[in-house]
């Protein structure tokens, strides 16, 4: 007989998922791949690595596929600050996933090739279908799209998420041409410039998007002020006239916060989500505070008909996203990437965001993986913290058994498929 833990979990494990955040590429270019071990530090462990201390330029050359290196020669690079960063959750769930995957106890100065062998060998066309629909259980993942990246994704697994940032944040006459060749036409005005935006959104609404990303708490404040047509133009005149970086972000904000506000508002009447990173930024060195969930309060105040998802609990203002997200009717909370960072901070999170946000307004998967085998892994861990976390609130008697499965389908699979209108 199993436990009420164990059957809990085991009900959690079988469901099909929805994954609101990756950042998976498409398979042919997982398949493209020689470097095997080595491909996995475009990010995270890589940022533990360069915190413990590793110099940037190690890291440059282990990862380098051109170089000519060996595999050996790669991990002796690492192999002083490997032993402080895979104590860290990014660490633990790379050797988890590693393991799981390809069958190696122990990544070591001794293992690491044949492990890569076995990397690459296994990523041939099909390896997404296996590692995310059948080892992950993934039914959907919802992919980030760059500013000039395409938006068809294989839809048997995927649906995508285009950032639009680069409409708002041009600051010389160079970055308008760049936006000119998307757009296939001039952009000498702010008309232009909005209708360039506008077209660009459709053309990917009608390709199938599910939603639209914001990503600029990685580059300036989230605080989009209100400013008038006529201040953002000065603003968009002043970079068409420049020919040098001379512009200051005073200058270029009237713009900036201008044009984000015309997604959202776009993005609100063609009924789509409107994605934001807030919280921690991936990588080494930043402006923790431009990422502060409260930031955005003018713009939940101001588009009550957009639907605002926050990223990443606001990590560390997980409690603030709480208060955001049971305050506002438009405001959703997502603990993606979090098991990954830490699953005891996303236990703790969600445990409070049980008793603080309604039911159908909270997102407890999302991987933020540039891997396919990172989604699984991290994927996993988000199962787990969800186990966790339910299996204890039915202990301590706050949901019955009944609950808390329905808790964890609406957490890790319906309130994503009902707000992106996946079917
Ligand atoms: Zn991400």
């Amino acid at each position: 007989m199993p436990t009420l833990h164990e059957a809990l979990c085991e009900y959690i494990f079988s469901l099909k998922i929805i994954d609101t955040h990756e950042h998976i590429p498409d398979e042919s270019v997982a398949c493209a791949d020689t470097l095997g071990f080595f491909n996995f530090f475009e990010h995270y462990v890589s940022s533990d690595l360069v915190s413990a201390g590793m110099p940037r330029a190690s890291l440059e050359a282990m990862r380098n596929p051109d170089n000519g290196l060996s595999q050996e020669e790669r991990w002796a690079l690492m192999a002083p600050w490997w032993s402080y960063a895979c104590t860290t959750a990014y660490g633990r769930a790379m050797i988890e996933y590693m393991r799981e995957l390809f069958n190696v106890e122990d990544i070591s100065g001794d293992t690491v090739a044949e492990l890569s062998r076995r990397i690459v060998s296994a990523r041939q066309p099909g390896w997404y279908r296996t590692v995310l629909r059948e080892r992950a259980g993934i039914d959907k993942a919802l992919v980030i799209r760059w500013p000039g990246q395409h938006v068809d994704v294989d839809r048997e697994l995927f649906r995508a998420v285009p950032i639009l940032d680069h409409y708002a944040t041009p600051s010389t006459r160079a970055d308008l041409e760049v936006l000119e060749k998307e757009a296939g036409h001039s952009i000498q005005t702010l008309d232009q410039l909005m209708s360039a935006q506008e077209a660009l959104l459709d053309s990917f609404g009608a390709k199938g998007i599910v939603a639209v990303k914001i990503f600029l708490a990685y580059q300036r404040t989230l605080q989009f002020d209100r400013y008038s047509y006529a201040e953002a133009a000065r603003a968009f005149d002043r970079i068409w006239l420049s020919q040098k970086l001379d512009l200051t972000f005073d200058d270029l904000k009237p713009l900036q916060d201008f044009m984000t506000r015309r997604v959202v508002a776009l993005a609100a009447e063609r009924g789509l989500p409107v994605q934001i990173h807030t919280g921690l930024q991936e990588g080494n060195g930043n402006h923790l505070e431009h990422s502060k969930p409260t930031l955005l309060t003018d713009l939940f105040l101001d588009y009550p008909d957009a639907r605002f998802v926050l990223f990443h609990a606001g990590y560390p203002w997980a409690g603030h996203v709480a208060a955001l997200a049971k305050n506002f009717p438009n405001v959703y909370a997502d603990l993606c990437w979090m098991p990954a960072v830490s699953p005891a901070f996303a236990a703790r999170t969600l445990d409070e965001w049980i008793e603080t946000v309604p039911a159908n307004k909270i997102f407890a998967v999302g991987g933020d993986s540039n891997y396919a085998e990172g989604a699984y892994g991290h994927c996993n861990r988000a199962r787990r913290v969800a186990c966790d976390v339910l299996g204890a609130k039915v202990e301590r008697g706050y949901f019955t058994e009944a609950e808390a499965r329905w808790f964890a389908a609406r957490i890790l699979r319906e309130n994503a498929r009902e707000l992106f209108g996946i079917d």
